[in-house]
């Protein structure tokens, strides 16, 4: 007989209605409200307190984007432009194409002013460099010949910091068709309009039976980077979210079960920085109000978070990052090896929303799984085409043996909320130097 209730169809359904139905959710859209109000809706029929929980981001839609080689020959060139980061306006700008192999410091000099900068690589370390000599813009060319230009996010942060700089992927074969055929002079169109909007985290609470106080979080980002299906990233992982809420409606748990379906993740994280800021401000706010008694927040409730980024590919390998405990890594290398489904197990920052919560305290797994089609994540091929509901029912099965053993039927909590403070540091650092942000 089964022991599990996870069915792969079942999730598979979900994935479909969010990356082909809803189609692209990008971070702060319609199209990402209209997920949401989807996924609450099911939350509600399985009878879960539901609820939205709204924050404040600011967005950006590509109004053109175009990459046009001037001189010494005249091509389109095909390109993807970066939302957030800078506008050309309508007409664009016309100026010299620099290549710059590196972008160590000492060899950016004064040139660049002016110039349209082409380069292979365009991190916050390159904006921050960059912007101080004000390109007029960057073409940024894919690591690899077998990506598509990847759709990304720019970040406002950076850009009030640093200054706008418009930017554009090309594909590695038209980077390299550029070099190769001496493109001198470009014009770069990047024409977008940007606003502060509304997203959302949509949460679904299943009661503990025995143990209400304890909490567990379940949760994957729902959003997509602009104009992509978003079908492994992160439908996959949604679907699993909501799937593992049936099961455990069904099969009732010990310890409360909070579902969530995080708004924001691509454009950095912000629906699980919200989550986790207010459970920090909450718990700081209790305890200056009454130092002299013991009180234990909401934040002290939430033991453990478990997160489902990217998954559903039927080509591909899984993955485990965790923050937190020693036991924690151990009790996934266990259960890994007692079914037999191979995992990568390691310690350490994975960049997902779990990040956030671990950030506060809250130890955390992040599953998923990589290789394969993930190549094309953040891309348009970033379909359905390559995921399969065997994948889903691989991993759905094994997050629900696990918060079986551990969190529905254990009886007592068998991890010690505790981050060592090496992974606190790299925390910390992955936050204020990777995604030049706050942490929560
Ligand atoms: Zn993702």
């Amino acid at each position: 007989m089964r022991d599990t209730l996870f069915s792969g169809e079942r999730a598979f359904k979900h994935l479909e209605k969010l990356a082909v139905e809803i189609g692209p959710r990008p971070s702060g859209s319609r199209e990402e409200r209209r997920a949401a109000e989807y996924i609450a809706s099911e939350f509600e029929d399985l009878g879960l307190k539901t609820t939205l929980q709204e924050f404040e981001v600011t967005t950006g839609r590509v109004v053109s984007k175009r990459l046009e080689v001037l001189e010494p020959y005249s091509e389109e060139v095909a390109c993807e432009a970066i939302p957030l980061m800078g506008s050309t306006g309508p007409e664009g700008v016309a100026g010299d194409l620099l290549y710059l192999e590196t972008t160590d410091e000492e060899y950016l000099t004064p040139e660049v002013s002016g110039k349209v900068i082409l380069t292979g690589r365009f991190n916050r370390r390159e904006i921050r460099l960059l912007a101080k000599l004000k390109p007029l813009a960057v073409i940024t060319i894919e690591a690899s010949p077998r990506t598509l230009p990847k759709h990304l996010w720019g970040m406002p942060e950076l850009r009030e910091k640093y200054g706008a700089i418009p930017a554009l992927r090309v594909s590695y074969e038209d980077g390299l068709k550029l070099l190769e055929r001496g493109a001198r002079r470009v014009r770069v169109v990047v024409e977008t309009e940007e606003e502060k909007v509304r997203s959302q985290n949509v949460i679904g609470e299943l009661e503990g039976s025995q143990r209400p106080e304890e909490i567990v979080l379940v949760g994957g980002h729902y959003d997509t980077v602009p104009e992509v299906q978003g079908a492994g990233d992160n439908a996959g992982g949604t679907a699993l979210v909501m799937e593992l809420a049936r099961v455990f409606k069904e099969k009732g748990t010990r310890r409360t079960m909070r579902f969530i379906a995080w708004g924001c993740e691509e454009m950095g994280l912000r629906g699980s920085i919200h989550y986790a800021r207010r459970l920090r401000e909450e718990a700081e706010r209790l305890r200056k109000e009454r130092p002299e008694e013991e009180v234990e927040t909401e934040l002290d409730r939430i033991k453990l978070t478990i997160n489902l980024d990217v998954h559903g590919a039927f080509l591909g390998t899984n993955f485990a990052r965790v923050l937190g405990p020693p036991e924690l890594t151990a009790a996934v290398k266990l259960l890994s090896k007692e079914v037999g489904v191979a995992f990568e197990v390691k310690e350490g920052v994975y960049s997902s929303d779990g990040t956030s919560l671990s950030s506060v305290g809250v130890p955390s797994v992040s599953f998923g799984r990589g290789g394969g089609s993930n190549v094309f994540m953040h891309s348009v091929e970033d379909t359905i085409r390559w995921l399969k509901p065997q994948a889903l029912q691989v991993q759905g099965e094994f997050v629900e043996r696990f918060l079986t053993r551990y969190v529905a039927q254990a009886a007592a909590f068998p991890f010690e909320k505790k981050i060592p403070e090496k992974q606190r540091k790299e925390i910390e650092d992955y936050f204020r130097k990777r995604l030049m942000l706050r942490p929560p």
